[in-house]
């Protein structure tokens, strides 16, 4: 693995990070108070490339690499957690499945009309109130055929995106006999009958970023709108999260960095009993510990990216760089606002909002708890 980045990333790299200090971090704090979605963010990112990350060209994307990907979603997260997550989510959860596995039809209607930047966005509806980190087993709503269509009846739960979505990928059971094989994704446009999309949820952070639940009563769309073979929507969705944990690590090691950043110049203006506070070496340490922590978490994240790059197996370093990395980003968040004293606790300063925004990391697209297990798995099956 070269450890230094390409000429084409390095540029791609510089690209992202001046399009996020311009149009996404300044906007951050408003974001998150109006909660209001960043879309000049989707307007300008669209044509840099930044909403077809994971669309091949032909369709309109950027189709970049996975290291590239990553840097992104860390240039994203260094600039306003929402606004990263709700393109996550389009990038990652809405477009990537529909790209991998859709038929040329879907992807040549669909793919096209969200890569650009036009307002328009996908997303991806996994769990539902009883079946979060239980997909296989939890889902209940289900999709039947009837004629030409499938008849969908469920609900649905923490949907990003929904509400500013064109297309929702829902997650269905199409077998009721359960199993490993009695799942299947379908893509819904958000406009058909029967779709009713609830309000935005109150959460603790990531107020910019829309989730929704969403229920389908008697929703009809053609058998043509199943993404992949009848039966595969759980491995899909398996491979799905791989490439999404990556992205969610990321986000977090840009949170991190952005929270080091503000300490870093808090610490130095800071003066307490006659000098700066920078001077102190207890604060000294905490800022050691989150460059060092965020180094380890960004070199972690760019194996496990490199890894699905070369197409080789990536599933246990997804799952290790995503919990250091989400893990790790709580701690950075932690310390940054310790560095601040009481000012670390107002919403006058940022660090306050990125340590909300940073406690989402640990649970979305697999919790810890999750992540520990497929490790497990790993290191139990190689001993
Ligand atoms: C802001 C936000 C955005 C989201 N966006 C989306 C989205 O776009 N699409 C989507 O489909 N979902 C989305 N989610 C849902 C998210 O992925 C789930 O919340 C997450 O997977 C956990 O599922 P759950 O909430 O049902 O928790 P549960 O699965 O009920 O878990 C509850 C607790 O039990 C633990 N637990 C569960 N099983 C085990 C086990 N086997 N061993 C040990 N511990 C276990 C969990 O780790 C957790 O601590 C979002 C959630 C939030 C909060």
């Amino acid at each position: 693995m070269n450890f230094d980045l390409s000429e084409e990333q390095k540029v791609w790299k510089k690209t992202v990070h001046d399009f996020v200090a311009k149009v996404v971090k300044p906007k951050a704090r408003e974001v998150d108070e109006t909660g209001e979605f960043n879309w000049e963010a989707v307007r300008k990112g669209g044509p840099i490339g930044l909403l077809g990350m994971n669309i091949p060209e032909a369709y309109g994307g950027s189709g970049v690499d996975m290291i590239s990907s990553a840097i992104a979603m860390e240039e994203l997260g260094w600039g306003c957690g929402s606004t990263a997550l709700a393109f996550t989510a389009h990038n990652g959860l809405g477009t990537a499945p529909l790209a991998l596995y859709g038929s040329e039809e879907l992807k040549a209607r669909w793919l096209s009309l969200v890569a650009e930047g036009k307002n328009k966005l996908g997303a991806l509806a996994l769990t539902e109130p009883g079946a979060g980190s239980d997909i296989q087993g939890g889902v209940i709503t289900k999709a039947e055929k009837r004629g030409n269509d499938w008849v969908i009846n469920g609900a649905k739960m923490w949907c990003t995106n929904a509400s500013i979505a064109e297309y929702i990928i829902t997650l269905v059971r199409t077998d009721p006999k359960g199993g490993s094989k009695s799942l299947s994704m379908i893509l819904v446009p958000t406009d058909s009958k029967g779709l009713k999309i609830g309000p935005a949820e109150k959460k603790m952070g990531l107020h910019g970023s829309p989730t929704h639940a969403v229920s389908y009563d008697n929703v009809t769309v053609p058998l043509g709108n199943l993404i992949g073979p009848e039966g595969r929507g759980l491995q899909q969705t398996l491979a799905t999260l791989d490439g999404g944990r990556i992205s969610i690590g990321a986000i977090s090691v840009g949170l991190a960095q952005s929270a080091m950043e503000a300490a870093v110049d808090y610490a130095r203006q800071r003066k307490a009993f006659g000098q700066s506070i920078a001077e102190f070496q207890a604060i000294q340490f905490k800022l050691s510990n989150m460059a060092t922590e965020i180094e380890a978490a960004r070199t972690m994240l760019y194996k496990a990216a490199w890894l699905k790059d070369q197409r080789r197996p990536f599933n246990k370093e997804a799952a290790m760089a995503k919990l250091f990395a989400t893990e790790m980003a709580e701690r950075a968040c932690y310390d940054a606002i310790q560095i601040h004293g009481g000012f670390g606790y107002s919403s006058e300063y940022h660090v306050e909002r990125m340590y909300r925004d940073a406690r989402l990391m640990t649970i979305g697209e697999g919790t810890s708890e999750i992540q520990r297990l497929v490790i497990a798995r790993h290191v139990l099956a190689s001993e």
